[in-house]
């Protein structure tokens, strides 16, 4: 058996200003210049929790030859360029013809791309495999949670798979659960039949975490669904609310064995599930102001987490945001940390001038307005490193990245951990490179939403979603949205959804 596997991952936040290219895919796939297949994606994934890392797993496991031709990804940012989208879909097809005759497909998509010219990036992907591979080919498609789903890649795909986690910490399982299924379609043991129902309801991150409530208890009764008889799989999309697309939004995925009717109705189920579930989803944002008072109140609880998700490179913002800094520094806070903040010049900076020195900075703040300004004073070098570094938390565990020059300054007190990549601060090895234990600080403003909650999550006493400006901020009434479809909630009122009782829509 034989099994073409890759794709071109992208979250697209279309209200950042900075447009996402070729260049940035080369820099973070690390699959060199033409993005290499082969070989190179079984060193980089094996044995590591990411998709591809379960794609090699689960062929190995179902005895199939598995034929990675590409794993392109870089840090969500504003639209992909047209020209570098097309690049990478070409790199793609071309290998998939010379591979073939193969028994199917799986593509390894984020599912909330947006290219200059298509909305529905996946959608434009798939239906290109599809035209090299014909309709009837076996494909089964893994999507992050964060996708924002469309009829389109629902039809052109026999089935797809979402991750069940945000933080995405099972990514390994859902493509071992991806190759698992499309070698019992590939030998006729199933045949699989979804349904696809969207909602008109757009969430903001904080509250899509299945760790928290109301969450958490919604993705057991979905695993319970898994369970039924003649249920194959089950997803919830939960959206990617930055990108001012009309798909953008919660959408839901049934697929079972051959049963058409029950596909619809379990679907129409989990979907009045999540409408049941709509004002719970809300987040509640608190201002640093407030959550300093509320360290300097509890001196003896240990580590609390400012989670300021409005400035997250992982959904597209510029990561060197200084609100919470400058805060910290006004009120003469001492014991706070910031990490990663993104700002090369003063990295570069600080590895010229070494450990021990004192440089004059101006940090951060540089990328955009909205973030707050740079902040002005001088820093003390306290440590500097190469920034490379490999996840030892629960997401992506295994795999090898890098920050380029990091460097953790001092500033007014606080400390600051300062890379020349912009990288989301999901694992604490991210600072502990860089010479801080976060487990020994009383406050940590880390530039992450929600990922960064599989590994800082069980050493803070405390965690807070920050109220602070952004182009990530998790407030609808901050974006001016022009193609979204409406009505929809909660940005519109008197919306309403009622399930189509299991008949076809
Ligand atoms: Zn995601």
């Amino acid at each position: 058996m034989r099994i073409a596997s890759g794709g071109v991952q992208h979250e697209t936040n279309t209200f950042a200003a900075t447009p996402t290219t070729l260049a940035d895919f080369v820099r973070d796939s690390d699959c060199g210049p033409a993005l290499s297949g082969g070989q190179v994606i079984f060193d980089r994934y094996r044995d590591t929790g990411s998709i591809h890392g379960g794609y090699i797993a689960g062929a190995e496991a179902v005895g199939a030859e598995l034929l990675p031709l590409l794993s392109a990804r870089a840090q969500p940012a504003g639209v992909v360029e047209q020209e570098s989208f097309e690049t990478m879909l070409n790199w793609f097809l071309e290998r998939l013809k010379q591979v073939l005759p193969v028994d199917g497909v799986l593509l390894d998509l984020h599912g909330a791309m947006v290219t200059e010219q298509h909305e529905d990036a996946e959608g434009a992907f798939i239906e290109a495999v599809r035209r090299v591979v014909g309709a009837e080919l076996p494909m089964v498609v893994t999507l992050d949670l964060h996708a924002n789903i469309t009829a389109r890649m629902a039809e052109l795909a026999d089935v797809i798979i979402g991750f069940d986690t945000y933080p995405h910490v099972d990514m390994h399982e859902r493509g071992r659960e991806a190759v698992e299924l499309l070698a019992r379609i590939i030998r006729g043991e199933v045949t699989p039949t979804q349904a696809y129902r969207q909602l008109p309801l757009v969430t903001m991150p904080p509250m899509q975490c299945t760790l928290r409530e109301p969450m958490q208890s919604l993705m057991r009764r979905v695993h319970r669904l898994e369970e039924e008889p003649g249920v194959l799989t089950a997803t919830v999309a939960m959206g990617f609310p930055f990108a001012d697309i009309r798909d953008a939004g919660v959408s839901v995925l049934v697929t079972t064995n051959d049963d058409r009717e029950l596909a619809i109705r379990k679907a129409d189920e989990l979907a009045s599930w999540l409408w049941e579930l709509r004002d719970q989803l809300q987040p509640q944002l608190t201002s640093i102001e407030d959550v300093i008072r509320f360290v300097n109140e509890h001196p003896a609880d240990g580590l609390t987490i400012f989670a300021d998700g409005s400035d997250n490179p992982g959904g597209g913002a510029p990561c060197d945001g200084t609100i919470a800094l400058q805060a910290m520094i006004d009120a003469g806070f001492e014991g706070g940390v910031v990490g990663v903040l993104f700002d090369p010049e003063t990295a570069k900076q600080a590895h010229q001038a070494g450990v021990g020195s004192t440089i004059p900075v101006r940090l951060g703040g540089k990328t955009d307005d909205k973030h707050g300004a740079p902040v002005v004073g001088s820093a003390y070098v306290r440590a500097i490193c190469d920034g490379n570094f490999v996840y030892r938390g629960p997401m992506l565990q295994g795999v090898a990245e890098h920050l380029g020059l990091t460097a953790t300054l001092v500033i007014g007190g606080v400390e600051v951990v300062v890379s020349s990549i912009r990288r989301q601060c999901l694992d604490a090895e991210m600072l502990r490179i860089a010479g801080v234990e976060p487990k020994h600080r009383r406050l940590l403003v880390v530039k992450s939403a929600v990922h960064f909650r599989a590994d800082f999550g069980p050493l803070a006493a405390h965690i807070f979603d920050a109220d602070t400006p952004g182009i990530h901020r998790p407030d609808f009434r901050c974006f001016d949205y022009q193609h979204l479809r409406r009505p929809i909630y909660p940005l519109d009122a008197d919306v309403t959804w009622r399930s189509n009782n299991g008949r076809e829509q």
